[in-house]
């Protein structure tokens, strides 16, 4: 199968390449581009070529489904195809509409001529896997629109309407009709006038003080990208198309991307990008079940989580009800909603009518009636149980059948929200993080019962809401919040041991986390763990607490929640989000070390960052284990969207898999002989012990 259409009519040879959704440039599509301009050239009638994709997209690059396969390498290559259109002797016109990056706007460069559409979106967006263009368009861009636009492209991967680049020399001609008709119809006109051939290789790069230029580009690029190498190639890779012969620019170019290529960074970035993807698709779910329609939302509580999980919706164009059971609680809710939208306006990032329209778009209530017709409920009430039972028992009540009817619990057992109702298929857990409307993280929990059409359709309304969703199964804390148990806990018993909170929270944050265990305590709000201690004990008198926890639970007894009181592990200034050092959280720390004998001893910052992340990992696995996540992917993902996990480590089970599982354990092993505790996280996860022994990774 070649993947394209060949049609020739009036001396213009029309190659329609055909591989849904984007035109990914795979073995087959890239076999037929050949085999098609071989044809052209060899016809005599054939005078010009038009190469166009589909009205979604030109193409968008390297076919994903290929990466990793023998086919992505095998000839001919991309830089083969476009070697073969650049050398054709009949000129070869790129028709741009929809999608044209990465490999697809580089075959284009490739063409002579190449005319677009409003509307099209032009990238070159490989930095954002930790690589750089490899098919030339770190050489041939510049060459057409100058270094400077050349350079923020390449070094940013955005993507630029065609609009923006209309009077740039990228496009010989704009069609504002039919694109294939208007690219026909210049084919034409370039024949009638032979017009000589535009290889863009042939053209030359210039800057006026290119020394001074670059200087101030690797500065600029510098600062902004720290861990992340691709960048900065990028620039290298630009400077050669300014200083080196074209043929020597593409071996620079090569070299560089071999180099990113088999670097951890783009290593991580590739798994992301992957894993996004795959974390959308629900195991054991055949790919005939269809979603429900979901064209209306009803929201149960206007606090903190209910207000921003209603601006998402509302942000989607969905219509949604909101509904409180006092009038001051429902009033203060709304308020939050129509100040998001007038501050989008404020800060001139929506049009003053757009968030007039959508804010129109919530309805809110002091009454169940106006939940009859509602496509979709989700409750985000206070995390009690007896609450959660009165408002599902109403749901079940009020809903008309088929309604889905979610739940937004972070630590309540999903299955017995679920018994409150008739319809325990129907309900399923969708939980949000903190702020609603700002984590892309979805955590969606498969309740025993929950349908597959649920699932699914859950799934495709995170798309309609910009959420990046991964399935978790029924447990405590369900994937994130189990892992981060062990992590913060390692935390603050080596606080206990002997570390300060700002060495502990200073060697996560070097190694990359967004924030240390400690800040973000303060930021979530310290009093949220010693609720659920709390509870836990009075539900198992009996359960023994590691001392450490004591030591969290006296903070928080001294009123020390965080941010929001102005004090907990840190303390801030009225107003403030600066944390700063505490000699009175110090002074705890040390009455604490005295009540329970301890001596302090001096902690290094690797075994700061192997027992916290460790702890990650060995909890991710036994949750793999368990089948509570469905890859080890998905905890990747988890943890980079909503735990600030440095993505160019990948997420912790992917840097597990990089230092290689079997010196993870061996450490895990370590910790396990230190810390022989009931409470102990190091018990090691058989999963790990086996995929050490057998060589294997997680991921
Ligand atoms: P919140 O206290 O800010 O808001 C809860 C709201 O529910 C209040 O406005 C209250 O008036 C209203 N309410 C209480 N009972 C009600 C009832 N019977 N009917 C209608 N409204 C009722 O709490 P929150 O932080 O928004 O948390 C809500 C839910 O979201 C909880 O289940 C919580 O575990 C979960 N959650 C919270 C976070 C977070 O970081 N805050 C993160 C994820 C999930």
């Amino acid at each position: 199968m070649n993947n394209t259409h060949y049609e020739a009519k009036d001396g213009i040879a029309v190659i329609r390449l055909d591989n849904p959704p984007v035109n990914g440039l795979s073995h087959a599509l890239r076999s037929g581009i050949v085999a098609d301009v071989k044809r052209a050239e060899a016809d005599a009638a054939v005078s010009a070529i038009v190469l166009i994709g589909s009205d979604k997209a030109f193409s968008g690059g390297a076919d994903i489904r290929e990466f990793g396969t023998a086919a992505a390498g095998a000839e001919p290559t991309l830089h083969s195809v476009i070697n073969l259109i650049e050398t054709s002797s009949k000129p070869v016109i790129a028709a741009i509409g929809g999608a044209c990056m990465g490999g697809g706007l580089e075959l284009a460069l490739g063409c002579h001529f190449r005319v677009s559409v409003p509307g099209a979106q032009i990238a070159l967006p490989e930095v954002k896997i930790g690589l750089l263009p490899g098919g030339g368009g770190t050489q041939r861009l510049p060459r057409l629109i100058g270094l400077e636009p050349a350079l923020n492209m390449i070094v940013s991967g955005n993507t630029v309407p065609s609009d923006l680049l209309r009077f740039t020399p990228l496009f010989d001609h704009f069609i504002e009709g039919d694109l294939l008709a208007g690219a026909i119809a210049f084919a034409k006109q370039v024949v009638a006038e032979k017009r000589p051939l535009k290889r863009v290789r042939d053209l030359k790069v210039t800057h006026p003080r290119p020394a001074a230029f670059f200087m101030f580009v690797r500065n600029a690029v510098g600062a902004v990208s720290k861990n992340y190498p691709a960048p900065l190639k990028c620039v290298d890779a630009v400077e050669a198309a300014l200083t080196k012969p074209f043929e020597e620019g593409m071996k620079a170019e090569r070299d560089l991307f071999a180099n990113l290529y088999v670097g951890e960074e783009s290593r991580a970035l590739r798994h992301l990008f992957l894993s996004e993807r795959k974390a959308s698709k629900v195991e054991g779910v055949s790919p005939d079940v269809k979603p429900r329609a979901i064209q209306s939302v009803g929201i149960i509580g206007a606090g903190t989580m209910g207000a921003g999980i209603a601006i998402n919706f509302l942000l989607a164009g969905i219509p949604t009800v909101i509904l409180e059971t006092k009038q001051e609680a429902l009033d203060r809710g709304v308020k939050h909603i129509n100040d998001f939208f007038e501050s989008r306006v404020k800060k001139g990032k929506m049009k003053a009518d757009k968030a007039k329209t959508l804010a129109a778009l919530l309805k809110p209530t002091l009454s169940y009636d106006d939940f009859a017709n509602v496509d979709m409920a989700i409750e985000a009430v206070f995390e009690t149980m007896a609450v959660k039972k009165t408002v599902f028992e109403t749901l079940d009540r009020v809903c008309k059948s088929g309604a889905i009817l979610a739940s937004n619990t972070s630590t309540l057992d999903l299955n017995k929200i679920a018994a409150f109702t008739k319809r325990p298929q129907d309900v399923v857990g969708m939980h949000f993080f903190s702020p609603a409307n700002v984590m892309k993280l979805l955590e969606v929990i498969r309740g025993a019962k929950t349908a597959d059409d649920v699932l699914v359709t859950i799934m495709q309304v995170a798309k309609k809401i910009k959420k990046t969703a991964v399935i978790s199964g029924v447990c405590d804390g369900f994937i994130g919040n189990r892992m981060i148990a062990g992590y913060s806990g390692e935390a603050v018993k080596m606080l206990e041991e002997g570390a300060t909170v700002q060495q502990i929270d200073g060697a996560l944050e070097k190694f990359g986390m967004a924030m240390g265990p400690f800040r973000m305590g303060d930021l979530a709000g310290n009093d949220i763990g010693w609720s659920i201690r709390k509870g836990i004990s009075a539900e198992h008198p009996e359960y023994q607490w590691p001392s450490a926890a004591r030591l969290a639970d006296k903070l928080c007894e001294q009123g020390r929640f965080g941010q929001k009181t102005g004090s907990g592990w840190y303390r801030y200034e009225k107003g403030g989000r600066a944390a700063l050092a505490d000699p009175a959280v110090d002074a705890l720390v040390e009455a604490h070390r005295k009540e329970h004998g301890l001596t302090a001893r001096k902690i290094s910052s690797t075994e700061i960052v192997q027992r916290c992340i460790f702890a990650l990992v060995n909890e991710g696995a036994r949750i793999l284990e368990e089948g509570i996540a469905q890859r080890a992917s998905d905890i990747d993902i988890i943890y980079i969207f909503g735990y600030g996990f440095p993505p160019y480590r990948g997420g912790p089970m992917l840097y597990a898999d990089a230092l290689g599982l079997p010196s993870v354990q061996r450490a895990i092993e370590g910790f396990a002989r230190n810390d022989q505790s009931a409470q102990s996280v190091w018990r090691p996860a058989p999963l790990l012990a086996t995929l050490a022994a057998e060589g294997k990774t997680f991921n």
